[in-house]
């Protein structure tokens, strides 16, 4: 089953997104204060409170990178032609590590021509970052993910298929909320952030999941070029 994903009305207005960055960033604050009063108070230097005020304080930092992400500037003067094969080649290697230790193997899409698109490269980076972590993450044990690149008409449909855990109906519904995550450590805005860019360029992205099975995530742009 497919689900197109209906990009106006899931999507985070302003005030959805003010309303989970305020959330998510005042429970470390109030832990932070919570310990720095508790280590005023305390007669001795306590390691303990320390460790748990840096790793409040990363978690912020964690969130805030992720969402200067979103705030680059993504005007027409940074958008250049982009060969997408390199590109996801970069991006492949880039995430073999993170793969590797899970033995997890990467494939690479095959391609008998080049395809441009028209974008920001490092935007577009991130947009197949953001996949393939998502897609090593479902995964608890080893296995195969695999990329494929194809040209149809004046549009080129990319997809990242895993052999992970799956998403439900509902998971699949709640994608796009700003936060929204089922990861003890994860900040539930991947996925909103690549939407963001995908749209940007014009292009769009479809989810196709069975549980306990796996999911294909396919991207979907506006080509602007091919090469033999
Ligand atoms: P995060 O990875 O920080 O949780 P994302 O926005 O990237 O945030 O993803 C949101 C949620 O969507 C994940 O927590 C997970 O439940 C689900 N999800 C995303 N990609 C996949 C995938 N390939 N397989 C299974 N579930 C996924
Ligand atoms: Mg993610």
């Amino acid at each position: 089953k497919e689900e197109r994903l209906m990009q106006s009305e899931k999507l985070s207005t302003a005030g959805q997104l003010a309303a989970g960055i305020a959330h998510e960033i005042r429970n470390p604050l109030t832990a932070i204060n919570g310990f720095i009063k508790l280590l005023r108070t305390s007669e001795r230097k306590n390691d303990n409170y320390f460790s748990i005020i840096e790793s409040e304080l990363k978690r912020i930092e964690f969130i805030v990178n992720e969402l200067l992400v979103l705030s680059k500037p993504q005007g027409s003067h940074t958008s250049k032609p982009i060969d997408l094969l390199p590109l996801l080649e970069q991006v492949i290697t880039f995430m073999n590590g993170e793969a590797a230790l899970k033995n997890i193997e990467i494939l690479p899409p095959y391609l008998e021509q080049s395809i441009w698109i028209h974008g920001e490269a490092n935007q577009m980076k991130q947009v197949f970052i953001n996949l393939l972590k998502n897609a090593i993450e479902a995964m608890n044990s080893s296995g195969v993910i695999r990329i494929h690149a194809r040209p149809f008409d004046n549009e080129v449909r990319i997809s990242v298929q895993d052999e992970g855990c799956g998403m439900t109906q509902e998971q699949i519904n709640a994608l796009g909320k700003p936060f929204y995550t089922t990861k003890e450590t994860g900040t539930g805005l991947g996925f909103m952030i690549m939407h963001n860019i995908v749209h940007n360029h014009g292009g769009s992205i479809t989810i196709e999941s069975t549980p306990q099975q796996g999911t294909t995530f396919t991207v979907t742009f506006p080509i602007i070029a091919t090469e033999e």
